[in-house]
């Protein structure tokens, strides 16, 4: 009773959008697979230098995690764009998102859209809700990319405090294949891109300009991320958002557009504010039929398309 009472009076405090945060909690009786200290996964590091945790399969437990997790009663919010063209990718995203992501917990998608007459009908699974916002059109698939650090800003600064504890950004133009669920959640959330897992950081397409905000020096760098995944909790992605729809403007305003659009931004936010999970490439793949001997699972994996015929501009 003495710790409960503590516990709301801190509550009151918190700024509204702080991560509620009851620890990882099992129950006498619950039986699952001893954890060990010696043998795991041993092709792939499964943890950053600064111990960050880095999500590959066989390095969770999904029963053990399912069962901690359920207790904390979340709302996950999910934000996908569909604009021009790429509503054709809709019908795939969520029916597959359906079938594999967040099973069992609670989900509030927002799908922004220029065209909300043809957002399909996907039937949702119990606690899965989607929720379909009209945005503007663009005439620069470039603009439609960076504008989403703008737009989910805005989002969380206005209306998600108090209905979602996590946010997950993901691109359109994507499936899911295998299990997406907790074992994702932290406070922020990075996906390490598809094409440079195995690559020295001096190949990374980071943007090397200085003139740019999103400028990394040659001879820094930890992982190269997508810009088609990230997420965390509401506060951190507002942070991260924010700064990089500030250091966009800024740019913009100067007459320059850093190489990989808000990637680059976002590999600069990464740098210096580390992500304190990552997950592996299984988090996005390249092509559901491209392998690699570390993939043991691919879980969500961006479609082939042709980028001439769906996109506004070249
Ligand atoms: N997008 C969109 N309409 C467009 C261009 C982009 O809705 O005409 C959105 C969509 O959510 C897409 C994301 O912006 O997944 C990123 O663009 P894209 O997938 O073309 O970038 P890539 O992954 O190829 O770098
Ligand atoms: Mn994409």
């Amino acid at each position: 009773m003495y710790r409960m009472l503590i516990y709301m009076n801190n509550n009151q405090s918190r700024p509204k959008w702080k991560l509620k945060d009851y620890g990882l909690r099992s129950t006498p009786g619950f039986v699952y697979q001893q954890p060990s200290a010696l043998r795991g996964r041993t092709d792939v590091a499964s943890v950053t230098s600064w111990l960050a945790p880095i999500v590959w399969e066989g390095t969770f437990d999904p029963t053990l995690i399912d069962f901690m997790y359920k207790k904390q009663n979340l709302t996950i919010a999910t934000t996908v764009f569909a604009l021009g063209k790429y509503t054709r990718f809709l019908k795939d995203f969520l029916e597959s998102a359906e079938q594999h992501y967040f099973v069992g917990f609670r989900v509030q998608y927002y799908l922004f859209t220029d065209h909300p007459e043809v957002v399909p009908v996907v039937k949702m699974r119990e606690n899965h809700h989607l929720t379909v916002r009209k945005v503007p059109s663009m005439n620069r698939w470039q603009d439609i990319s960076m504008g989403r650090m703008d737009i989910l800003e805005k989002l969380i600064e206005n209306e998600l405090a108090g209905e979602a504890d996590y946010i997950f950004c993901l691109d359109v133009d994507t499936q899911f294949y295998g299990r997406w669920s907790v074992e994702s959640l932290g406070r922020l959330v990075g996906v390490i891109h598809p094409w440079f897992f195995e690559a020295p950081r001096h190949l990374f397409t980071y943007e090397r300009r200085p003139e740019s905000l999103a400028y990394i020096p040659e001879g820094e760098g930890d992982y190269y991320f997508t810009g088609a995944a990230f997420g965390g909790s509401l506060e951190d992605v507002l942070h991260l958002t924010k700064t990089c729809r500030e250091q966009l403007n800024i740019d913009t305003a100067n007459s320059i557009e850093a190489v990989w659009h808000e990637e680059s931004h976002l590999n600069k936010y990464f740098l210096y504010n580390k992500p304190s999970k990552l997950l592996s490439p299984e988090y996005l793949w390249r092509n559901i039929n491209a392998g690699s001997s570390q993939i043991k699972t691919i879980r969500f994996s961006h479609v082939a398309k042709n980028n001439a015929e769906v996109r506004p501009n070249p």
